[in-house]
């Protein structure tokens, strides 16, 4: 029986198929260079993680090519993959496809497959976490997205009719002027990780969010807790677990465990594609069932967790107040009273778009879902209402107009846009649909910017199909 392809070999079958569909070839957008003489990049992507790279693709599909993707960390660091991730797998199914742009021999399953072979894909359960970064790294290099690791996002300004980026590199301050950018930073990136005040005024040595570094070496022999009961919480109490922690006790506020999934009730073309095409009224009751109900844990972190004798599960356990009393952490919860050694918030992210030092002086002009849309009495959720409320293209929109007209020029690929499109940026899941109706903003506003040069353009074409020579004269 023949062994897998290879590398090399599906390599060269991406470069036939995007051979195959790459009409147009042209590159149309016109060079556009600052009152200083510098070239002002089309489009620059702040993140090089999934989602950043997979608008370069898309935009390189488009013939945009004078874009360039920026991320502060190192080549292979890029996202959560390698860093505070502490699942063992993806929790989407191993059929997802999306950085691959609908190209057959660039998904997941084919880069799999060419090293190991479909069998091995068939019996694979979910995608290793470190996989998907490595795939993530194939998809760049096959493409060749032009990707500037160790480039920090400082702050955004308006500068005479464009955006100026200021970045630090290597400790080095620097600028980039661009026509567009798109801030695909990271799926907590409309705000912050965010924690209870109660656990934010223990000591630092104390506490962790799930989102931070955390050396789960300290935490053998430790008593931990671990506040909140989404996926992440699980992960971590599994990895304090396996890092031989005397005990976990994860805290669940609800009086039951959330084990039904809403995500896979909407999974489907016409949720993912259209949910944006709904009036407000029915996008607010949507997602203030999704956003409220939240998500499962899979079975699989459920089991991860449970298999040890140490682990506690807590409901209907609320915190109420933390604090430190003879050398441990006092933790009181509605369930009872806790102590503990460490204590990890499994407590997600707080959507607030103004605590974002990237947009300092911007931000505060950007409206959100409370400035656009009242709900009608019983329906009110101020989590909801902090949301960004985005244009169809994923750009920020005024608050007011005139404030700052180039917020037009911003676009928002993250979790920020889960409101206004569903599940969208910073989601594996919705990357097929919501990445090609990203690129199509830039695109579109770059070509009508500059209509009236296309037009200029096309009258003074000139290049004839053919000489006057009569062909029977061309001997
Ligand atoms: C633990 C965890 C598990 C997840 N599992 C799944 C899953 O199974 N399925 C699914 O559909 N979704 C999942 N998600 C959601 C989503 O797919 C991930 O968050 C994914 O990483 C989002 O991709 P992204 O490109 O938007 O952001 P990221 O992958 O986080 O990339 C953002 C990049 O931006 C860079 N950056 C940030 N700020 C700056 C700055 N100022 N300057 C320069 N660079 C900057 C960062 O270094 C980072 O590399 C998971 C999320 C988490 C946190």
């Amino acid at each position: 029986m023949a062994g897998p392809e290879g590398l090399a070999a599906l390599e060269a079958r991406v470069r036939r198929d995007l051979a195959l569909i790459a009409y147009p070839e042209s590159e149309w957008v016109p060079p556009r260079f600052t009152a200083g003489g510098e070239r002002v990049l089309d489009v620059l992507i702040v993140g090089g993680g999934q989602g950043g790279q997979a608008v370069a693709a898309g935009l390189q599909r488009e013939r945009v090519t004078n874009v360039l993707v920026i991320d502060r960390a190192a080549r292979g660091q890029e996202g959560p993959w390698r860093t505070y991730a502490r699942m063992e797998t993806l929790r989407s199914w191993k059929t997802v496809t999306g950085p691959d742009l609908d190209v057959p021999s660039l998904t997941f399953q084919s880069w799999y497959e060419a090293q190991r072979g479909a069998a091995a894909f068939e019996a694979l359960g979910k995608i290793p976490k470190g996989l998907w970064q490595d795939y993530l790294l194939w998809t760049r290099d096959v493409l060749a997205l032009p990707v500037r690791n160790g480039v920090d996002l400082l702050r955004v300004e308006p500068d005479g009719g464009y955006l100026r980026a200021y970045v630090r590199v290597a400790g080095r301050d620097e600028s980039l002027a661009a026509r567009k950018i798109v801030l695909a930073m990271g799926i907590e990136r409309s705000g912050r990780w965010w924690m209870p005040e109660l656990l934010e005024r223990l000591p630092a040595d104390r506490r962790a969010h799930t989102g931070d570094a955390i050396d789960f070496g300290r935490l053998a022999g430790k008593r931990v807790v671990v506040v909140g009961a989404g996926a992440s919480a699980f992960d971590n109490a599994a990895t304090a677990l396996e890092h031989d922690a005397a005990e976990v006790r994860l805290l669940c506020r609800r009086p039951e465990l959330q084990r039904v999934q809403p995500y896979k009730a909407i999974s489907y073309p016409g949720f993912l594609r259209h949910f944006a095409a709904l009036d407000d009224a029915t996008r607010w009751r949507f997602m203030d069932h999704l956003l409220t109900v939240r998500e499962a844990l899979p079975r699989e972190t459920w089991e991860r967790c449970t298999r040890h004798p140490n682990f506690h599960l807590h409901t209907g356990a609320a915190l109420l107040d933390a604090g430190v009393r003879a050398g441990e952490v006092r933790l009181a919860t509605a369930a009872g009273e806790l102590a503990a050694d460490f204590v990890i918030a499994g407590t997600g992210f707080a959507m607030d778009l103004a605590s974002r030092a990237e947009l300092a002086g911007l931000a505060q002009h950007a409206a959100t879902w409370g400035d656009r849309y009242l709900p009608p009495p019983g329906e009110e959720n101020p989590r909801l209402a902090a949301y960004p409320y985005l244009g169809p293209g994923f750009e920020l929109s005024e608050r007011t107009p005139g404030a700052a007209p180039c917020l037009a020029d911003v676009h928002l690929f993250d979790f920020g846009a889960t409101m206004s499109f569903g599940p969208s940026g910073s989601s594996i899941n919705a990357m097929k649909f919501a990445v090609p109706r990203l690129v199509g903003a830039p695109t579109r506003d770059l070509f009508r910017a500059d209509a009236g040069e296309h037009y200029r353009r096309m009258v003074e074409y000139r290049t004839p199909e053919f000489p006057l020579t009569f062909a029977r004269d061309e001997r």
